[in-house]
């Protein structure tokens, strides 16, 4: 067990996403000991995992090692442990694989999970789009998928080629315009003896529209792109069940497709459920204006897990990067100003504008006094505020560099499978 040092105060950090990050950061000067604990050893880029996932750039693209980003911050210790339970009362953290952590303040910024929303076999058979692991398997799956067909071609017949994403908002959107730009630049080519209009590509989304979120203007065009690629758009369905091959729909149809992409729901972090707070939808935690918890103004909760007003509006902000990295920054000036015996000051969002890709030189924003861009002048505003939530120079170098690249050649080297749990 590990106590506090009675001199100096313990700030816990849970995860290492763009809200703990921000968090740590904004600690750097303080008076105070940083932990920052994390399930895995590096920080993921969420919003570069569909060009993982359909072969553009490689793992070390999205995925930072976390404790890279802490060799000039010396008041700071990285850790790689789940927590598995907190003990608010106590102020005590436990992990799976390392003692418990006592703390003066916690962070909180563990994220969310997909959620299958119940959907039968979905679950079992659906591959979500949420972590670094899941686009890899979603990348050597659709590899597979291919490489089974070349030897096979019958299979092309029976769906192998096809794929089916649920979810008309940006992670559906940008999944499937991913996919069909792998589709044509590259398997296109890689495969000329296979049916290139046999492989198939079908979005499916509950709602009437794509992209709810946003001007009917921008909805629209997202659904001419993305039917300008090829793709089949279906509005107002919802997957019943899934199997390996089948995907089923409550209007009954039935779609032949060996590959389900899941961009349909998130729930917060199922340790939000244990810390007997009341939950709001999502399961999210609610805070207060400052970002602490109500009950335990000691406890602050950012990002995704969290359900932050905006004291400006008085609306529920959404799960984004920005929202998590300035939130997870508030938290942690707020944090520093309290050990200076400061008041804490509330949490005021600095809205860019929402914005979403929808494929290669295709995206659409929405900016806060209701002005629209869409087309290539958006996707290059989408870059350059990507670029920025990067973790390092580095990265940012890097990441321009092979967007460059890639645009200009549209090569994607690491259309391979490595790696063990090959299917025969
Ligand atoms: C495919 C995809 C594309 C996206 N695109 C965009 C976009 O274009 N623009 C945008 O603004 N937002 C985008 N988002 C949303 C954005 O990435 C998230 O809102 C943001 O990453 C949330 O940050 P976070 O720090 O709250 O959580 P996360 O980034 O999820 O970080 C949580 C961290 O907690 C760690 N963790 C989890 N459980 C535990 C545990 N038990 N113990 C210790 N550590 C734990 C995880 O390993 C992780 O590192 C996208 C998301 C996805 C999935």
């Amino acid at each position: 067990m590990s106590a506090p040092n009675p001199d100096r105060p313990r700030v816990l950090i849970l995860g290492g996403g763009f809200a703990g990050l921000g968090a740590a950061r904004k600690l750097a000067k303080a008076d105070a000991e940083v932990i920052l604990v994390d399930s895995h050893d590096y920080h993921t880029f969420q919003p570069m995992l569909y060009q993982v996932a359909t072969a553009l750039i490689e793992t070390s693209e999205v995925a930072h090692p976390l404790r890279d980003l802490f060799h000039d911050q010396p008041n700071a210790a990285v850790h790689q442990a789940a927590a598995t339970a907190i003990d608010l009362e106590r102020r005590r953290v436990e992990f799976d694989q390392m003692a418990a952590i006592d703390y003066d303040c916690l962070v909180l910024g563990i994220g969310a999970r997909v959620s299958f929303f119940g959907v039968e076999g979905a679950a079992e058979h659906g591959l979500p789009m949420y972590t670094l692991s899941d686009a890899l398997q979603l990348k050597q799956h659709v590899l597979r998928r291919w490489e089974a067909a070349d030897r096979d071609p019958s299979l092309v017949e029976d769906g192998a080629l096809h794929v089916v994403v649920v979810g008309g908002g940006p992670t559906g959107v940008e999944s499937i315009g991913a996919l069909a730009e792998l589709y044509h630049s590259d398997f296109a080519k890689d495969y000329p003896t296979l049916p290139a209009a046999e492989a198939r590509l079908t979005l499916v989304e509950a709602a009437p529209t794509l992209f709810t979120m946003f001007e009917p203007e921008l909805q629209e065009y997202a659904r001419e792109t993305l039917e300008g690629w090829g793709v089949e758009v279906l509005l107002s369905e919802v997957v019943s069940s899934v199997t390996p091959t089948r995907v089923t729909l409550k209007s009954g149809r039935e779609l032949k497709s060996h590959t389900l992409v899941w961009g349909a729901g998130l729930q917060a972090h199922p340790l939000a459920e244990s810390l007997g707070v009341e939950l709001e939808h999502g399961n999210r935690i609610p805070v207060g204006p400052d970002l602490s918890l109500g009950s335990h103004p000691e406890v602050f909760v950012v990002g995704d897990v969290a359900w932050i007003t905006d004291t400006k509006t008085g609306d529920v902000l959404p799960q984004l990067g920005s929202v998590a990295l300035q939130s997870g920054e508030r938290a942690g000036e707020n944090i520093a100003r309290r050990l200076t015996g400061k008041q804490t000051e509330p949490f005021s969002y600095h809205d860019k504008g929402t914005m979403a890709t929808i494929g290669p030189g295709a995206a659409v924003i929405q900016l806060p006094r209701g002005r629209t861009l869409k087309g290539r002048t958006a996707f290059l505003a989408w870059g350059a505020v990507h670029l920025a939530l990067l973790s390092t120079g580095e990265d940012r170098t890097k990441a321009m560099l092979n967007w460059t690249w890639a645009g200009f050649t549209h090569e994607r080297q690491s259309r391979t499978v490595v790696g063990a749990g090959e299917e025969s």
